[in-house]
């Protein structure tokens, strides 16, 4: 099984939206991201919303890097049995992989909250302003919103698989970020596997870490 985070995404050109600058306001002063990505600020100042999400969260030009192809390899090859990731952007799907746990939803999946009819990203995207339903209703990321619980499906889903793994690759995650950082122990089996750029709070229940790119760590997996 391999879990990751957005370090994952960041060889691809997708950085950490943690690190952008929030939007200024002359009332607030400076909104920071974790506000503006709110569910509360998503309906309350939708116009902003998608201004700071189409600048930072979507990167439709993104192509998978050598870790997200790897990990479609090894699948195929019948040595992985999952993905869970943390990332909305699609790559793990894009490089090949068919088993994918998105724990924070996805950019490619969007819905009109007021009849339900879904749409692409391309229709977000292309909308000028706030993207909306032929039936007049917002549309809205199916992208998990701080305010907003996971799906229990993933959720579950992802237990269950890692559950059951004998071995966890854990990549791009500083395993700080709950709830999803507490899937780990859920891990019973033999090897924790911890790739990042940095020490994680997990360290030392490794049985190997690697410091580095996980492009470069994982794409030089032998399969
Ligand atoms: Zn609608």
């Amino acid at each position: 099984m391999f879990f990751g985070g957005a370090g994952v995404s960041t060889e691809s050109g997708i950085p950490d939206f943690r690190g952008a600058e929030g939007i200024y306001t002359r009332a607030e002063g400076r909104i920071p991201p974790e506000r503006i990505l709110s569910h509360d600020f998503f309906f309350e100042h939708t116009e902003q919303f998608y201004d700071f999400y189409k600048k930072h969260m979507v990167y439709k030009d993104a192509k998978p890097n050598a870790a997200h192809k790897k990990l479609a390899e090894l699948e195929r090859a019948g040595k992985l049995r999952g993905v869970v990731t943390q990332n909305i952007d699609g790559l793990h799907q894009a490089a090949g992989s068919r088993n994918v746990k998105e724990l924070h939803g996805s950019i490619h999946r969007n819905h009109c909250v007021k009849c339900g009819k879904v749409y692409r990203l391309e229709d977000v995207l292309n909308a000028a302003g706030v993207p909306r339903c032929a039936c007049g209703g917002i549309i809205k990321p199916d992208v998990v919103l701080y305010g907003e619980a996971l799906d229990d499906d993933t959720v579950s889903g992802s237990i269950s698989l890692i559950r059951a793994a004998d071995t966890l690759i854990v990549g791009g995650t500083s395993l700080t970020v709950y709830p999803a950082a507490g899937l780990i122990d859920f891990f019973h089996g033999k090897n924790l596997v911890l790739i990042n750029k940095s020490e994680t709070p997990y360290d030392g229940l490794a049985t190997l870490r690697l410091y580095g790119s996980i492009g470069e760590l994982l794409g030089s997996v032998a399969l």
